[in-house]
């Protein structure tokens, strides 16, 4: 008997959450098929993955790439496509789970087209509730859409947060590893490279999300995500440093009992409990042996040093744009890092001056969301220049 496969679109195929995917995939071809591939400029290899995959439709975001995709594509039956609508066309196909794993706003739009038709989405891209969380999550309910969260600590929440009885629900404290600079002073930091802060101690992730975990934005930006995925308060939600990052998150009940989720630190084990939900999958990580690992260690975060945790507590409280100005400034910024234009310890100067600069009205749809983005980015552009000069 044919067993009817499960129709997997990845948006941001080329990336190590949408290869993480696609090595699941891989293992286990006779479960699932593909849909969709996307990436942004990476044509080669989007080419390459289509083929190797069968999708149904390959999009480039880069425009200027499509005539190679095209080229590459040329003698098989895959479309091709490019741009901001095709990306949303790549979300809009019929898949039943779409992996959201575009880094950044730019996975707001094909994000949202996935959810507004009601799908399965199995959301890494964090940047998205961080900026749009309100009106994301009233889509969700408004479509019947079912969100599983990818970020290992709330997929790990996910696991062992009891719905049914939110109210019994204490506190969700997040696990942080502290990242490469754990322990490090503010001064210490004025001179790190972005080498130094991509080279993360038990991830192995993208660019952006690296410089992230270093600056502990990271961290901050999933408090906000954990705010809007579970029917908690803000001051329910606490970050506690574990560099061994095995314990994924715990959610501690009002008897005082605490659940958490384990593992070795390796994405396939979350991304597999979303590809197989409600099912479990099996995953090719490394077993997690406690023996061998011997201790597991915790401490307080230090907020002097990685002051971007405090900034995004802070505008997760002023809530409106702030939010989502945070979140754009920080891209600009780290941005900028990467490209050595801008010193690690200014990354959190140029987004606290930038929310100083910009209005936090809410916004009230996503074009508002969008124009939001597109203004805070410019005044961080601006705070970049200033410290040019
Ligand atoms: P990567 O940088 O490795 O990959 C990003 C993907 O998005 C690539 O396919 C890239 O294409 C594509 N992309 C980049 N910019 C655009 C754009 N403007 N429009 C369309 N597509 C674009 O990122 P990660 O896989 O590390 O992270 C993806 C998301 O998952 C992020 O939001 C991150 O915070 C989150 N996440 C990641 C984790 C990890 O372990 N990596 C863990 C938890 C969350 P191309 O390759 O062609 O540039
Ligand atoms: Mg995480």
């Amino acid at each position: 008997m044919d067993i009817v496969k499960k129709r997997i679109t990845v948006l941001g195929a080329t990336g190590s959450v949408g290869l993480s995917t696609l090595d699941l995939v891989r293992r286990n071809s006779s479960k699932f098929s593909i849909v969709s591939l996307t990436a942004y400029s990476k044509v080669e290899e989007l080419a390459a993955l289509a083929v190797e995959f069968g999708a149904e439709l390959a999009v480039i975001g880069d425009e200027t790439k499509l005539a190679t995709l095209r080229n590459l594509l040329a003698g098989t039956s895959i479309e091709a496509a490019a741009g901001e609508g095709g990306l949303i066309e790549a979300a809009d196909r019929d898949a039943e789970v779409v992996m959201a794993a575009i880094v950044g706003a730019a996975g707001l739009r094909p994000t949202m087209a996935a959810v507004r038709r009601g799908a399965t989405v199995a959301l890494a891209n964090k940047e998205c509730l961080v900026c749009a969380g309100d009106l994301l999550m009233q889509e969700v309910k408004a479509h019947g859409a079912t969100l599983l969260p990818v970020d290992s600590e709330h997929n790990a929440i996910f696991q062992v947060f009891d719905v049914k009885r939110a109210s019994s629900v204490e506190k969700v404290i997040l696990t942080a590893s502290g990242g490469p600079f754990r322990g490090r002073s503010y001064d210490s930091l004025k001179s790190v490279t972005p080498a130094e802060a991509i080279a993360h101690p038990n991830w192995d992730m993208g660019a952006k999300i690296s410089v992230d975990s270093a600056t502990m934005m990271n961290k901050g930006l999933e408090v906000i995500e954990a705010y809007h995925l579970f029917p908690i308060k803000k001051s329910q939600i606490d970050v506690l440093v574990h560099p061994q990052s095995v314990i994924h998150s715990m959610v501690e009940y009002s008897d005082g009992s605490v659940l958490a989720q384990l593992g070795s630190p390796d994405m396939r084990t979350p991304i597999a409990y979303s590809l197989a939900w409600p099912e479990r999958m099996s995953a090719p990580v490394k077993r997690l042996s406690l023996a061998e690992i011997g201790s597991l260690t915790f401490e307080e975060v230090d907020l002097k040093a990685f002051r971007c945790l405090a900034l995004a507590r802070d505008a997760m409280e002023a809530g409106g744009a702030a939010p989502a100005i945070l979140n754009a400034a920080n891209e600009v910024a780290v941005a900028a890092f990467l490209s050595e234009k801008l010193r690690f310890v200014d990354i959190s100067s140029v987004v606290s001056d930038t929310l100083a600069a910009c209005d936090i009205k809410a916004p009230q749809s996503l074009s508002n969301v969008l124009e939001i983005d597109r203004i805070a980015r410019e005044a961080a552009e601006n705070q970049l220049a200033l410290r040019a000069q």
